[in-house]
């Protein structure tokens, strides 16, 4: 299908999760049982990687907040959109914690983490990742979300839609392109359909305002469901 038709279908999408978003406030025991409930059950797996945990905070935003906690809100936010999609998922962690396996010292415990997070994405049959990450800058004016691919299949389009539908709906007016993840280690090893998205830059205050925010979190996420749901329905 050309890309054409595939953002002509976007807006059906947002308004099914929009709709659906009425449902996240009833909390996420609802949400599973409603998803249960579906009569749609999906066959690709989506897997959740909220970036850094434990150990690795990640960036700090300007006002203190690590980057690890907002990307874990997002993520979990993520998790209750794509199940009432109809998708299975699998969290990469749904607690403040790193995922290594082995190591003594922060610097191992660093390569074991994303060595564990590799492993768990490798060993999971036809599934997409989405690894959920924040930018930071030395120069806070820079802002807007931006999605990095894997060199594997189909990565590159999965990250040009999400990086333009964003752009669409939440970053007016942004130039910014979607790009290969060069040097990330985790994008450099899975073999599966992957995309890294920097959701915004905690440097700029404004923006990891928003990103802190219940609302800004949910519209992030209805931007992902829905595409990652339009390009899982036009593969
Ligand atoms: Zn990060």
């Amino acid at each position: 299908m050309s890309r054409e038709k595939w953002i002509g279908l976007l807006p059906f999408y947002l308004l099914v999760v929009v709709l659906l978003l009425g449902a996240a406030h009833i909390g996420s025991d609802a949400i599973t049982t409603i998803a249960e409930s579906l009569p749609v059950q999906r066959e690709r797996t989506i897997i959740i990687d909220a970036g850094h945990g434990g150990v690795d905070g990640g960036a700090t935003s300007c006002t203190g907040v690590l980057e690890s906690n907002l990307n874990l809100q997002i993520a979990l936010r993520l998790e209750d959109l794509m199940h009432l999609l109809g998708y299975q998922t699998k969290m990469i962690r749904r607690e403040d914690i790193s995922v290594y396996t082995e190591g003594d010292t922060i610097a191992q415990k660093k390569i074991s983490d994303l060595k564990e997070r590799v492993r768990i994405v490798n060993e999971t049959d036809n599934a997409i990742l989405i690894s959920i990450h924040q930018n930071t800058f030395s120069d806070n004016r820079y802002g807007g979300a931006q999605v990095f691919y894997a060199n594997t299949d189909h990565s590159r389009e999965l990250a040009n839609l999400l990086q333009n539908t964003l752009i669409s709906t939440l970053n007016n007016g942004s130039n910014r392109q979607c790009k290969k993840a060069d040097g990330v280690y985790l994008m450099k090893q899975i073999e599966n359909t992957g995309v890294l998205i920097e959701c915004g830059f905690l440097s700029n205050p404004t923006e990891e305002a928003l990103l802190r925010s219940d609302i800004y979190q949910k519209h992030i996420c209805c931007v992902i469901a829905a595409s990652v749901s339009v390009f899982i329905d036009n593969a």
